[in-house]
């Protein structure tokens, strides 16, 4: 039996944690399925007879409020911390527009009997609002009245749907309150007109690791080993044993068998839909049920390496059109030049879908067949200019916010947060849609809660600042 520490799940929120605990002379153990650390946020490699190409899974700009973040990273990567010029497009009825908006370039391009539309839509919804507000429910509900529904329609309520696999009628208002909360019309007019004051999504330069995201994972792993942590790959847990509020042993699958482990405490980011099965006694049928409803979107990647030195000079280019198969796409010479070898670009192409669908069961050949197709057609690329084709898939990609799944989620965390020493944490870990800030805001605050013995507020950081408001001391090396 061994009685370290143990993390679930060894992405951004089960590193940042592994991290934080190291920091304070613990020696936790993280078990991981995959074989690479960082989840979602991990990089890929790929070598090809013309040299090595990286890419992130959808590359990952860093961007939070919380200067202990960025201190806690630089602390990692030093001078592997660059600053990147944002450029992200995005295309609808045969036209690019910028994003963050540029006005000149939306009236040039938009034309003015849809802005008239526009405006007309958007004085619609303020009026109505006074007289006969809308019942706010959903996500259309909320970006209609928000925007006006030419807008609406524009680009966000198509490409929403596209991510989400589900109409906006059928997705719960929190997650327009999450993702665009402080986005408004004038507020994006501000940001077009000022260049400052805008909300937080509208930024023009971001922090990235130089050789892809997963290097703060990857730096984490050496960093914990070298003072004594175990970082397991390939490996899984199968039980989690329980008696009364505490979590006594969890069986563990790794390469080398079936270990046992007596953590003093768990943190676990593996997804909350899987997490609850393991309990011995099982988890209570009402939180068992609520699991199985609770439903993640997936998705499928190609990653193209181009015999060509640009496709773009965009970091993402989105197309909301359903007709487009994929969402978005990336080109991650534009993130780092170390990312693509000299005189040759890549893109990492995205498509949303279900786990067992048409597009996740497709092959590699067929998905390029699709991809390649709108590529020739958007001029963008040609075929013979593509020299390799990889094909990835996730299944955990994004929690589905529909209208239930707030009254499910909360009887699970009611029961997993019940555990003393027990600690959900992180995008599948919470089912919360996070960005990488908000994964390691989690994971720290995990560990601060076993180390200070006091269990802090992992959902709300923002009910924690004060902790990361004491900044972060750098430990030594
Ligand atoms: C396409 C795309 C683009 C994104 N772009 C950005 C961006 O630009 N900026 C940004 O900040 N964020 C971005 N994100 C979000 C970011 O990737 C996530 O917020 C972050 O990875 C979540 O970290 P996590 O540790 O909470 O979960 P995950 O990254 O999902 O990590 C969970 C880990 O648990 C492991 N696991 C699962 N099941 C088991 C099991 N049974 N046993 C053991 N291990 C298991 C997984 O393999 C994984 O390593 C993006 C996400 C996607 C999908």
């Amino acid at each position: 039996m061994d009685d370290q520490i143990l993390i679930l799940g060894g992405g951004p929120a089960g590193m940042a944690a592994a991290m934080e605990l190291s920091r304070a002379g613990k020696t936790p153990t993280v078990i991981e399925k995959a074989s690479a650390l960082g989840g979602l946020a991990k990089t890929l490699k790929f070598e090809e007879p013309d040299g090595t190409y990286l890419t992130d899974i959808g590359p990952h700009r860093f961007f939070s409020k919380n200067k202990y973040l960025y201190d806690f990273i630089e602390n990692l990567l030093g001078e592997e911390w660059i600053r990147v010029r944002r450029q992200t497009r995005f295309y609808v009825d045969g036209k690019y527009y910028f994003y963050p908006i540029r006005l000149g370039n939306v009236l040039k391009q938009m034309g003015p009997f849809k802005a008239a539309r526009v405006l007309f839509d958007y004085l619609y919804e303020r009026v109505r609002k006074m007289i006969k507000p809308r019942e706010m429910r959903s996500f259309e509900d909320y970006v209609v009245t928000q925007f006006g529904r030419t807008l609406a329609e524009f680009n966000m309520l198509n490409y929403t749907e596209k991510i989400w696999g589900i109409p906006c009628s059928e997705i719960s208002i929190d997650w327009a309150l999450q993702r665009i909360g402080g986005l408004s019309i004038w507020s994006t007019l501000k940001k077009a007109l000022f260049k400052k004051g805008g909300p937080k999504t509208l930024v023009d330069e971001f922090y990235y690791p130089s050789h892809g995201s997963g290097l703060i994972y990857e730096t984490i792993k050496k960093r914990i080993e070298e003072k004594g942590s175990t970082v397991l790959t390939h490996s899984e847990p199968l039980k989690i044993r329980c008696e009364g509020k505490r979590i006594t042993s969890v069986d563990v699958k790794t390469p080398e068998g079936t270990k046992t482990y007596a953590p003093p405490s768990v943190v676990c980011s593996i997804p909350v839909t899987e997490a609850v099965k393991l309990f011995d006694p099982p988890a209570p049928k009402e939180v068992l049920a609520a699991a199985k409803n609770l439903r993640f979107r997936a998705q499928a990647y190609l990653f193209l390496t181009i015999n060509r030195e640009f496709v773009t000079r965009d970091n993402w280019v989105y197309y909301p059109d359903k007709s487009i198969p994929f969402g978005r796409f990336s080109e991650m010479k534009n993130f780092s030049r170390f990312m693509s070898p000299p005189g040759k670009t890549s893109l990492f192409v995205e498509f949303f879908c279900f786990e067992g669908d048409g597009i996740w069961n497709m092959s590699k050949d067929e998905l390029f067949t699709l991809a390649i197709e709108w590529f020739e057609k958007l001029k963008l690329l040609r075929k013979d200019e593509v020299l390799s084709v990889h094909h990835y898939k996730a299944s955990h990609v994004y929690p589905i916010y529909d209208l239930l799944y707030k009254e499910r989620l909360t009887t699970i965390m009611e029961y997993l947060d019940g555990f003393e020493n027990f600690f959900a944490i992180g995008r599948p870990g919470r089912f919360r849609y996070t960005n990488q800030d908000h994964s390691l805001e989690m994971g720290i605050l995990a560990a601060r809660s076993i180390i200070e013995g006091r269990r802090m507020d992992i959902e709300n950081v923002g009910k924690e600042k004060e902790y990361f408001e004491r900044g972060f001391i750098p430990t030594e090396k």
